[in-house]
């Protein structure tokens, strides 16, 4: 039982972080249902016995290594990907014949993939996303498009003002604005 909980503190630590990216981005929405299906059993089951159960094999600051994870947590990680469109697999597409095409991230699903880097690495302590992504950036199949986005906002445009921040609320509320 213990592990449900601390399982559900990690949950709902990582969605207040990236609510609070999100907000500055005036993604309210988003912001709020950010990573749900992490409470379907699908999800929620194989996690709490990876992230904290006997023998969990995350490392301290909370890296893991998908390669070596066991498949109930590989099949929960998959199902997350499909479920979320802030996931970058979840635009990789294959066709019937085994090919990769990889689809241009919606402005607002990227938006949200950003919020989410910058989120969980604050949570874990870790707030240098540019850092982050610099290391981790030959892992991901982006499409060009995508790619120049989010590279845009690591390298030039740095999280929002508070200011700013409640303009862009303001106009999130109105209607679809994201930065
Ligand atoms: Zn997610």
């Amino acid at each position: 039982m213990k592990s449900h909980f601390q399982y559900l503190r990690y949950v709902l630590r990582h969605k207040w972080f990236v609510l609070v990216e999100c907000l500055k981005m005036g993604l309210i929405w988003r912001g709020l249902v950010h990573d749900l299906s992490k409470f379907t059993p699908a999800e929620w089951f194989p996690y709490v016995r990876y992230f904290y159960g006997d023998g969990g094999t995350r490392e301290s600051k909370g890296n893991y290594n998908i390669d070596e994870a066991p498949q109930d947590f590989e099949m929960a990680w998959n199902h997350h990907q499909k479920m979320n469109d802030h996931h970058w697999q979840w635009w990789v597409r294959f066709g019937d014949d085994g090919t990769v095409k990889v689809l241009p991230m919606s402005p607002q699903a990227r938006a949200e993939m950003l919020c989410d880097w910058r989120g969980a690495g604050r949570a874990l302590g870790q707030p240098d996303t540019l850092a982050w992504y610099t290391t981790n950036k030959h892992k991901m199949n982006l499409h060009p498009e995508t790619r120049t986005w989010i590279e845009f906002k690591l390298f030039y445009a740095p999280p929002t003002h508070p200011e700013e921040m409640l303009k862009l609320i303001e106009a999130g509320l109105k209607g679809d604005t994201y930065a």
